[in-house]
């Protein structure tokens, strides 16, 4: 396992951590500025920015989680969600669709425990530039990471796979499918995740995404049509089953990256709030609108929300790097999760302030303003959802594990 990393500690290759973020945020900040120019060109089409994802490959920002030695950028937790946060402010449909092929990776090589396949897999990422995508998400299943209606049949030294993905985010681009599948005749269940290169036959892309937000992510449908795989492609099994306490360290990278991502939208929002107000006088005022009152208080309301939002996600990410064994069962899921449901809510509520302090220009195509309002609404559902975000917290709060019955 990778050591935690801290700001002021060497990082193995010459320069402490807090030069080694500075360059990482650098970075983070060059290709939002860029990706910003095309992003409201990309969403009014509902194109893919295939040429974000390369720059995104050329810098080695698809490999901002892997260690140095593989190629890799070596971000650890908290630069990975400063990073994100940063990027989504450019464009925050690119920051959400890598999101999904980097938050897997960094609880891969948080676990990681040495072995040669983990090693060739690092390096197929950190020199090979390969993109990974998700098939977690099901027409059946909704966004449910313990149970799957893919179905995955032994065949000798093969596996067969049948089934249907949706919202599979970065889908022109990648090399890898991440498909998760239910074992067929294993006692008790379990289910896999299995890797399976593009251009496998029986793999088929169906392009369906057409969304309110995030529209520029091409999260289309995935067929899985009697995709025969080898049994190494699979990566790892685990009993059907509400998602427990094994999957902390995944829900951590997911939670505080998707936190970052959506914070960076409100962070968005509010940097052209502060341009607009400070330029826009109505005749009928003596100075721009940034003095009125009402204007300063849903600022001041939008600010709070994204500083709690921050202090609480990046306050978890560091906890979670100087200890992840505190993070234990439901209390330790509930901690993470509930970084993700604040900073999630807290986004939307502080883009809706900025609008209602930029008015009715707010809502016009020439403004990013509507773009974020609509982008920054996905937030809330990515798993957990608020209503098993609730479930979990609560009953973490209250003593009660999920796994009792009745369950209410
Ligand atoms: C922009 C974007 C990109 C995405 N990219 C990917 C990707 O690349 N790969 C991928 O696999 N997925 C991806 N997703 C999917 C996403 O992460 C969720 O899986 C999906 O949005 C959940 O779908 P759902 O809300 O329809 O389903 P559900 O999670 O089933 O939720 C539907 C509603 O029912 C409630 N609900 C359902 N079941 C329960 C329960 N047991 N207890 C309490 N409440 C319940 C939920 O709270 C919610 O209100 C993406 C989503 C978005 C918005």
């Amino acid at each position: 396992m990778r050591a935690p990393t801290r700001t002021g500690a060497c990082n193995g290759a010459g320069h402490t951590m807090a030069e080694s973020r500075e360059k990482l945020l650098a970075l983070a900040a060059e290709l939002a500025a860029d990706f910003a120019t095309r992003a409201a060109e990309h969403d009014l089409n509902n194109t893919f920015p295939i040429e974000n994802v390369e720059r995104l490959k050329q810098t080695g920002y698809t490999a901002l989680v892997i260690p140095e030695e593989h190629g890799g950028l070596g971000a650890n937790l908290v630069d990975y969600a400063l990073c994100q946060e940063q990027l989504a402010q450019g464009c925050a449909a690119t920051a959400i669709a890598i999101n999904m092929h980097l938050f897997g990776l960094g609880s891969m090589v948080e676990r990681a425990t040495g072995r040669p396949e983990e090693r060739l897999f690092f390096d197929a990422i950190g020199r090979g530039k390969q993109i990974l995508g998700g098939g977690i998400s099901e027409p059946e299943t909704g966004g449910d990471w313990g149970y799957f209606a893919t179905k995955a049949r032994r065949d000798g030294e093969f596996y067969v796979l049948n089934g249907r993905k949706t919202f599979t985010s970065l889908s022109p681009v990648i090399d890898l499918f991440m498909v998760m599948a239910t074992l067929e005749d294993e006692t008790p269940p379990r289910s896999a995740t299995f890797v399976i290169p593009r251009g496998t036959p029986g793999l088929e892309l169906v392009e369906t995404w057409n969304a309110m937000g995030m529209r520029a992510t091409a999260s289309h449908d995935l067929v899985i049509r009697d995709v025969r795989v080898p049994a190494i492609a699979m990566a790892n099994s685990r009993p059907v089953g509400p998602v427990d306490e094994s999957a902390i360290s995944l829900f951590t990278w997911f939670s505080v990256s998707v936190a970052a991502v959506y914070t960076g939208i409100a962070l968005a929002a509010l940097k052209f709030t502060r341009e607009f107000t400070a330029r826009f006088k109505p005749l009928t005022l003596p100075r721009p609108i940034k003095y009125l009152p009402g204007i300063q208080f849903a600022v001041a309301e939008a600010e709070a929300l994204v500083a709690q939002s921050r202090a609480l996600y990046l306050g978890i990410a560091n906890e979670y790097l100087a200890s992840p064994a505190s993070f234990k069962g439901e209390p330790g899921l509930a901690r993470v999760v509930t970084a993700k449901y604040v900073a999630t809510n807290n986004a939307v509520r502080a883009v809706d302030y900025c609008m209602e302090a930029v008015g009715a220009h707010g809502i016009l195509k020439k403004f990013p303003m509507e773009r974020y309002y609509r982008d920054v609404r996905a937030g809330v559902n990515h798993p957990l959802s608020n209503a098993r975000a609730r479930e979990l917290i609560g009953k973490s709060a209250l003593g009660i594990s999920l796994a009792e019955t009745p369950r209410w």
